[in-house]
């Protein structure tokens, strides 16, 4: 069963529960809570067939105190003001995590892509990208691709920035190779989310070694991070995407489901596994789930049949903060989204500082550089939730909320 869960509403109780935890004082509490900046633009496009849509986009600045502000744009018809807010305070709280001298943005188009065609997408991405022009720039505002968007998607905004002011390859993050993108930046959130899985097992003693796994989202996120888990040694048994679920108890060839998606973006017809559904795949008995798709898919109305180990939340905001409490009272701990996904933005920042330097990295020294900075976050969180007897997740905030409020009353008003 599916319901409509407010993220603002989830974003800001979790950002309240750490705050009360670190002792905040309460006018500096609203002013962290508080975006920045937000900016509604109206996106025209004219359609293949001559006709003009109109669709809304939005770019929410949540807080530069630490840095630009950074983060996705996503292409979804569910986006809204309200979503968008909270994504943006998530990138917030994220780059402090990893430490990376960012702020938190987040933006994203009213729109169901699927249903326009390649040079209509290309159209109303120039077009968006015109309209947040006045408040992005290489030091000022960083996007790059979330839900619905990609490399290419990156391109065209580059090349429309790059109108307008001259080459600017810093202007965006996740950019094809040949454009100035980081190598091992594609991989970089599900392999982030893969050296979280490794830290969590060996935190809690679990063998990695056959452990199962269950990945509801099989897109860029949720496919890299089954191929990486292979390669551990983990056992995926089940997988869905938009258009179905798969479940192998067996364990499938994640080599070859990768390929297989990879290649037709979606599982289906990969010749492995029966038919599954979405809510049979969240209620299976796993070793690790991994939400990696959409927000709000583990709520108050399903969490009672959540039998997996760990939930290792590699989408933005999964689980509401409600039913991850209840998973930690249950024994189920919650890896937080700002810590299992961040290896997406801490790869981009990578990306941004060898576009700042207008030299190339090789593969191994991105990965090196992510591995470190991945164990050292999940270490930091892990050590204080043990010492405060906290979940993972509120221990990961009150690291991060920490950082924020640090350089916000360093920089003075
Ligand atoms: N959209 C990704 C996220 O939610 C990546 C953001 C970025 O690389 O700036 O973390």
């Amino acid at each position: 069963m599916s319901v409509k869960v407010n993220n603002l509403k989830s974003c800001i109780d979790q950002f309240d529960r750490a705050a009360e935890l670190l002792g905040l004082d309460e006018n500096l509490k609203t002013s962290l809570k508080m975006p920045d900046r937000e900016l509604s633009v109206e996106v025209p496009l004219r359609k293949d067939d001559g006709t003009i849509e109109s669709f809304q986009g939005f770019r929410v600045q949540h807080n530069n105190s630490r840095g630009p502000f950074k983060g996705g744009i996503r292409y979804h018809h569910e986006v809204d003001l309200d979503e968008v807010r909270s994504l943006a305070a998530l990138m917030t709280w994220k780059t402090a995590l990893v430490d990376i001298p960012y702020g938190g943005g987040k933006g994203g188009i009213a729109i169901d892509p699927s249903g326009y065609s390649e040079r209509e997408l290309e159209r109303l991405s120039r077009r968006f990208f015109r309209g947040i022009d006045p408040v992005i720039g290489p030091n000022k505002d960083i996007p790059a691709p979330d839900v619905n968007t990609n490399a290419q998607v990156m391109a065209w905004f580059m090349d429309e920035y790059g109108q307008l002011h001259g080459h600017t390859p810093g202007i965006v993050t996740g950019k094809p190779i040949d454009l100035g993108g980081s190598l091992g930046r594609e991989a970089a959130t599900g392999k982030g989310t893969a050296i979280t899985v490794r830290e969590t097992a060996s935190k809690f003693g679990v063998d990695l070694e056959g452990a199962t796994v269950a990945i509801q989202g099989f897109g860029n996120v949720g496919s890299y991070a089954g191929k990486f888990l292979g390669e551990m040694g983990c056992k995926l048994i089940a997988a869905s995407d938009v258009h179905g679920g798969l479940h192998e108890p067996d364990g499938f060839d994640t080599k070859a489901l990768f390929d297989y998606a990879y290649e037709n973006r979606m599982i289906k017809g990969c010749g492995q596994g029966k038919a599954i559904t979405n809510e049979e795949l969240l209620a299976l008995k796993v070793d690790f789930l991994i939400p990696a798709a959409l927000g709000g898919v583990i709520h108050k109305m399903n969490v009672n049949d959540i039998k997996c180990k760990f939930v290792i939340e590699a989408a933005n905001s999964p689980t509401t903060p409600p039913a991850s409490e209840e998973l930690f009272q249950k024994g189920i701990h919650v890896v937080p989204d700002i810590l299992t996904n961040a290896g997406g933005v801490t790869v981009s920042y990578f990306e941004w500082v060898q576009n700042l330097q207008q030299f190339r990295w090789e593969e191994d020294e991105v990965n090196e550089k992510l591995e470190r900075k991945m164990v050292k976050a999940f270490q930091e969180v892990a050590s204080l939730s043990d010492e405060k007897k906290i979940s993972l997740r509120s221990a990961a905030y009150m690291v991060a909320i920490d950082r924020v409020a640090q350089a916000f009353l360093l920089r003075g008003v």
